[in-house]
């Protein structure tokens, strides 16, 4: 059998109940078999990919707080610090019901690649907590992150591991964190990223993934011979990725007609109105039913559905697993021309692997999202320095990132016969450096 088969074999054994960590090794590892074939006798004596596979180590705990009704509810937090062979562990910390072991370490995973592939110094992490911040006031939100925090600041630091947001961790969790990371420790430090811009957050890290979407959605469209203007271009989720993404989609000269959230979603033939949807999402934290409400050229659908309009970009940038074979078929039907993920994992490996057959281009999300944790290694800079760069300074840079992100998994494709192959190309980008620091740092 071939070392990547026994790997992907051991790791479900090992690992029982844990689909979505088994769907993420299995889709690195698929795409590295050309890489581990060239190097299998020296990876299979170094165990290389069972030493990948196995995070350094990982925390689950009790989150015990208190309700404004005085009942005491418990939820359970979970780190899990991947790998740090080029840098301290970065990853965000998702605050979701659905959250689980085994989702926190299929993003860790691939976490892993993506902070490799920005050429920044930051490994791979993760965390969160089956904690839903829907519905709760500011005061339980508040006893819940002080509670996260006080059992998670006994393992994160900012040379160690330092998390940020993603789905649930905003702005404000991250600042009940930071207020009790530096209370229980009494530290000043950096340890966690997306802070506010009046202690030490960083311009530009609250549109940097939806922005990094676009320039590295730009640039595979440039090098393949196709521009952004007028281009229609289809987005799920209507948080922060998506928000941003809309906004320079649209700054670019296309025109966004979709944003979707948990129950349904909504089509603006006119193109989405990115102020009325920051209204409606970002501060009155409402349902996007409010937006069609105060919008006649859009209409609300219940349900799923982005993915059965016309468009010559689609953009997922929701959630794992919401663009699925079928709507895969759907968009090919449609003459859709490129597919980048905004989100972790959104598209399945049939539907992305249908796509790429049907000569769509398809940018993994552990490429085209790294913007987020990109900027968040900026910030990470600005706070070791003190300093604070423009905003113009911190775009720039992601602008570059994202460009040479693009050129380098397209490279990595090349080098191994798999030209436009950008899912094989991020895996081997990412992963070609990990490696090499892996094997020279010994065995450890
Ligand atoms: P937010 O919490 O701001 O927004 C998530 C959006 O997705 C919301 O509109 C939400 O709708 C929707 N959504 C969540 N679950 C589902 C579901 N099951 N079906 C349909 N829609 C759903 O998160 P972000 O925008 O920050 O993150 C989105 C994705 O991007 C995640 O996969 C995250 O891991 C990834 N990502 C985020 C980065 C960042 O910097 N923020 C960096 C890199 C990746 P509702 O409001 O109804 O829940």
């Amino acid at each position: 059998m071939s070392y990547v088969d026994e790997v992907l074999e051991r790791v479900i054994a090992k690992n029982p109940a844990e689909p979505e960590f088994h769907q993420a090794v299995k889709e690195v590892l698929e795409s590295l078999r050309p890489v581990i074939e060239a190097n299998e006798e020296k990876y299979r004596k170094e165990a290389l990919l069972e030493r990948l596979t196995e995070p350094d180590r990982q925390f689950k705990f009790r989150v015990p707080w208190v309700d404004d009704k005085g009942q005491v509810q418990v939820n359970t937090g979970y780190r899990v610090q991947f790998n740090n062979s080029i840098g301290p562990y970065k990853g965000g910390l998702r605050l979701h019901p659905s959250v689980n072991l085994g989702i926190i370490k299929f993003l860790g995973f691939e976490q892993i690649f993506k902070n490799s592939l920005t050429g920044l110094p930051i490994g791979g992490g993760k965390g969160g907590s089956d904690f839903d911040p829907k519905g709760k006031s500011d005061r339980e939100v508040m006893a819940f992150c002080q509670s996260f925090m006080t059992e998670l600041c006994k393992y994160i630091g900012a040379d160690t591991d330092v998390p940020a947001g993603d789905i649930g961790t905003g702005a404000r969790e991250i600042g009940y964190m930071f207020g009790q990371y530096k209370k229980i420790k009494s530290v000043y430090e950096g340890v966690l990223t997306g802070k506010g811009l009046s202690y030490g957050g960083s311009l530009a890290r609250t549109e940097a993934t939806g922005y990094g979407l676009l320039y590295l959605t730009e640039e595979m469209m440039k090098c393949n011979g196709h521009d952004m203007k007028d281009k229609v271009v289809c987005i799920s989720g209507s948080g922060n990725v998506a928000i941003y993404a809309t906004q320079k989609a649209q700054q670019l000269g296309a025109k966004v007609v979709t944003v979707s959230d948990s129950t349904g979603w909504v089509y603006d033939s006119e193109g989405i109105d990115v102020a009325l949807l920051k209204e409606v999402k970002e501060v009155k934290r409402a349902r996007l039913t409010e937006y069609a409400a105060a919008r006649p050229s859009a209409e609300y659908h219940e349900g799923r559905g982005v993915w059965s309009v016309k468009c010559d970009i689609a953009l997922p940038c929701a959630t794992q697993n919401e663009l699925l074979l079928e709507d895969a078929k759907q968009l090919v039907a449609n003459g859709c021309i490129a597919v980048a993920e905004g989100a972790n994992m959104p598209t399945t490996l049939e539907a992305t692997e249908y796509l790429q057959q049907n000569k769509v281009l398809f940018a993994p999300g552990k490429a085209a999202n790294a913007g987020g944790v990109a900027t968040s290694a900026l910030e990470m800079s600005q706070n070791s320095e003190r300093l604070s760069w423009t905003f113009e300074e911190v775009d720039g840079k992601l602008k570059d990132i994202m460009v040479n992100i693009f050129h380098n998994l397209d490279d990595a494709a090349k080098r191994y016969g798999k030209e436009g192959d950008y899912v094989t190309g991020a895996n081997i980008a990412g992963f070609e450096k990990v490696a090499e620091a892996m094997i020279a740092q010994g065995v450890c």
